[in-house]
């Protein structure tokens, strides 16, 4: 059984046993990583508190037969401001739940991790744009790049009003789009913001001010277009709709 140290973000966290926690975290080198915090629900752990979402962290790890134990978190980052209001809990909710739904256990990938230390440092400065500026990039760098420019039916250039269709990649046009009876129209400002979005370093991110019209159809698009590359259902960003902050 060894021992290794990491630098890392959580993402998650729940019970487990009388006192424990399992925390999911992204670290840099070593990817996805579900960890034991011993003791970490007792009054008076300071394991507890140092490992809430989305705080960064360097910390020792023990391997265990089944699960790793973390032990000496140093906080790096606890993101306080994160956690100060509504919008940013929000924002920040649907950003970890995507990290940890895009990502296998054990797989490093530290551009991602790079992208996600970005993004909360953008969400803390209070950026429209961060989330999907992170969901536009996770995907991409995940290997589900969806098409802004090409049609992938026909191969030809996309321009002006289009549709969009997860089955088929992205955006089509709307002649193309038959094959899909789920595609929905892309307004051409969505489809901008969009392919803006989807090479933007995080300098460029803060200086995006898109009408909230604009922003919420790009919203729509990248969940639901997420949802179908993971063949999973995301509860963050459906919870953010109800509270009407996104
Ligand atoms: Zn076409």
């Amino acid at each position: 059984m060894g021992l290794y140290k990491i630098e890392a973000i959580v993402l998650r966290r729940r019970n487990l046993g009388e006192a424990d926690r399992l925390v999911t975290v992204l670290s840099r080198s070593r990817g996805k990583l579900v960890l034991v915090a011993r003791g970490a629900r007792r009054p008076r752990s300071r394991l507890g508190g140092r490992l809430e979402p989305p705080t960064r962290f360097r910390a020792l790890v023990a391997e265990g037969r089944t699960l790793d134990v973390v032990s000496q978190v140093e906080v790096l980052d606890a993101h306080a401001v994160l956690r100060s209001d509504l919008e940013r809990m929000g924002s920040t909710a649907v950003v970890l739940e995507m990290a940890d739904r895009a990502l296998a256990d054990r797989h490093p990938h530290p551009d991602v991790y790079g992208l996600l230390r970005d993004a909360l440092a953008l969400l803390g400065g209070g950026h429209e744009c961060a989330g999907l500026w992170f969901a536009a990039r996770l995907l991409a760098l995940t290997g589900h790049r969806p098409t802004v420019s090409r049609c992938p039916a026909c191969g030809q250039r996309v321009r002006g009003a289009a549709s969009w269709s997860n089955v088929l990649g992205g955006c089509v046009h709307a002649t193309c789009s038959s094959a899909d009876p789920r595609a929905v129209p892309a307004a051409p400002g969505a489809m901008a913001l969009l392919r803006f979005l989807l090479d933007a370093q995080p300098s460029a991110v803060r200086r995006l001010v898109p009408a909230s019209s604009v922003r919420s159809s790009v919203a729509g698009l990248l969940f639901g277009y997420a949802e179908a590359c993971w063949e999973t259902r995301l509860r963050s960003p459906a919870v953010v709709r109800a509270l009407s902050v996104v």
